[in-house]
């Protein structure tokens, strides 16, 4: 549901529902994954079979890890949100003015610097990691044209290297004042998504001090369209001058990068089966489509509905259930008071004027993961 009140919004994760069909497979190299540094030349076989001993045991013990997007928000043409800090502040980042001389943070720059310190912390940890881009450019590491484009380019290459999390890093923008930590995940995502979103927020809350904001739901591409648990996160406000100048501390970036890496290793220790590859939606189309996917079910978006405004959107309709291997219903309700229980499976939304899937009241969902009883 979008929460009332005021709504934090930095410019990219606004982005609203392309229209049409999602895009033809991604030709985009993913970005090259180096074995940690080992290259094997001219060396004996029973060299070779000590080195794969040495290497497959640090490996065993850490497998435990899985193997993770990392996407630092925005990038080129697309700066997100902008700070202003104290003249001549000394950031570590490339130094950026305006026409004014006034010294300017930009949200790529943080998101940028924070993604490649969590992409070394993981890897530290024995994760294998991806970046979704590596430098001041639109996914890909490809020059910006579109934010259409930029942002495909990033889940395309998530979803076809099959990474088993994807994080999203950026920092927020509304007012000068507004203040606080927000982590993100997918109107209709699993369980998995939901947890790996609190799990990263209760750190990066502890790691950094500022208000929580708490766990959110939304519907921006990156977590629409990812076909894996994935999150959002937003560390703090660039538009906030206090919060612009902690963010322009790289030691912070870096206690921001060890909370969202601590995170994902708390995730990791839960065991939590994610749902089957299935994309969470598919469209939205203008029109309603002859024939929906298997494993899909249509709904009618609506104005107040920030999967897509306007025409139809096809979202999963339920899994094979891995226990039972039963197919649940994907939505149960709605009811216009807070059921006290909801069955085993489901989590509980409140439904809104706008929302296509119930109009007031409570809907529960499918949760669509298996997870532990205990950690429930
Ligand atoms: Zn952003």
């Amino acid at each position: 549901m979008p929460p009332t009140g005021e709504t934090a919004r930095c410019s990219q994760r606004t982005h609203p529902a392309t229209l049409g069909r999602p895009g033809p497979a991604s030709t985009l190299p993913a970005p090259a994954i180096r074995p940690r540094g080992h290259t094997i030349r001219r060396v004996r076989p029973t060299t070779i079979l000590a080195l794969v001993i040495a290497l497959a045991a640090p490996a065993a013990a850490q497998a435990a890890l899985p193997y993770i997007a990392v996407d630092p928000g925005h990038g080129g043409g697309d700066t997100g949100a902008t700070g202003i800090l104290p003249p001549g502040t000394q950031t570590g980042l490339t130094p950026r003015t305006d026409a004014q001389g006034r010294t300017l943070l930009l949200e790529k720059d943080i998101n940028l610097d924070i993604a490649i310190r969590l992409d070394g912390w993981l890897r530290g940890q024995g994760a294998r990691t991806l970046m979704t881009r590596t430098q001041d450019l639109a996914g890909g590491d490809r020059p910006y044209t579109t934010e259409g484009a930029d942002l495909r380019a990033r889940t395309d290459i998530a979803n076809e290297a099959k990474v088993d999390l994807f994080v999203s890093v950026h920092n927020n923008a509304l007012g000068t004042t507004t203040s606080g930590t927000e982590t993100f995940h997918y109107y209709y995502s699993s369980a998995a998504s939901r947890l790996l979103a609190q799990d990263v927020q209760t750190q990066m809350v502890a790691a950094l001090g500022l208000p929580d904001r708490g766990v959110k739901t939304a519907g921006f591409y990156v977590l629409r369209n990812t076909r894996m648990p994935a999150i959002l996160v937003e560390g703090g406000f660039l538009t906030n001058p206090t919060e612009a100048l902690l963010l322009a501390d790289p030691n912070v970036r870096q206690r921001i990068a060890e909370a969202i890496g601590r995170g994902i290793a708390t995730f990791s220790a839960r065991s939590v089966t994610a749902p089957p590859r299935l994309p969470p939606t598919i469209g939205p189309w203008r029109t309603r489509p002859a024939s929906v996917p298997a494993g899909y079910r249509l709904v009618r978006t609506g104005v107040g509905n920030p999967v897509g405004k306007g025409g139809w959107l096809a979202v999963v309709a339920g899994f094979s259930n891995p226990d039972g291997g039963r197919t649940l219903p994907a939505t149960i309700g709605p009811w216009r008071t807070r059921p006290s229980s909801v069955p085993t499976g489901y989590r509980l939304v409140k439904t809104g004027r706008g929302n296509a899937v119930g109009k007031g009241g409570w809907l529960a969902v499918l949760s669509g993961a298996q997870v532990p009883a205990a950690r429930r």
